[in-house]
């Protein structure tokens, strides 16, 4: 499965639109992701969980950890795949935490797993969260890099497939120029 099957999979499934959107930031990009579309299909859910863990099989991957929501169900697909456990971190007050009896042993071999990376501010803090509670990060993954591969999450990072989007204020936008019409994902009538 390549980059652009990966892409082609989220078109097919309205997970990935082109156009003009209005983000939940108020910033206007040419694309919107909405994972959880190409995601409510176990098969390709499974199908993107064993090309990650494909690229892990050898690294004795003991532990796989999503932060909720957006990667529980890619992670435990990728966990499935490499016969390893899943558990997830979520907010606390704001806080990333393992909460629900979560624990990892000293030095588990964690590989954390998200649907989306965009900035890899919630990936960082995860990988944060499991070295404190002493796991061994190996590396991360998401189906989709939407940083252009910039992301820094402070450990080793691959993705399916990697978008180069543009989100942009509105008074620098070149379809508001154009005068495009702006559409608000969610509000699309289908
Ligand atoms: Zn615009």
């Amino acid at each position: 499965m390549g980059s652009e099957d990966v892409i082609e999979k989220f078109r097919e499934t309205g997970a990935l639109l082109e156009g003009h959107f209005v983000l939940t930031s108020g910033l206007h990009s040419n694309v919107y992701l909405q994972c959880a579309l190409v995601l409510q299909h176990p098969k390709q859910a499974e199908s993107f969980g064993r090309e990650i863990a494909e690229n892990f099989k050898d690294q004795n991957i003991q532990v796989v950890v999503s932060p909720a929501i957006g990667g529980l169900i890619v992670g435990h697909e990728v966990a499935r795949a490499l016969g390893a456990r899943f558990i997830w971190t979520e907010r606390e007050n704001g806080k990333m935490t393992l909460r629900r009896g979560f624990t990892l042993s000293p030095n588990e071999r964690v590989l954390v797993v998200e649907d989306v990376v965009t900035t890899g501010g919630s990936t960082r803090e995860t990988i944060e969260t499991l070295q404190a509670s002493g796991g061994q990060v190996i590396a991360a993954a998401s189906i989709i890099d939407r940083s252009s591969g910039q992301a820094d999450v402070g450990a080793p990072r691959i993705a399916l497939a990697t978008l180069n989007v543009e989100a942009v204020e509105p008074a620098n936008c070149a379809a508001c120029a154009r005068g495009d019409v702006v559409i608000k994902p969610g509000s699309r009538k289908q």
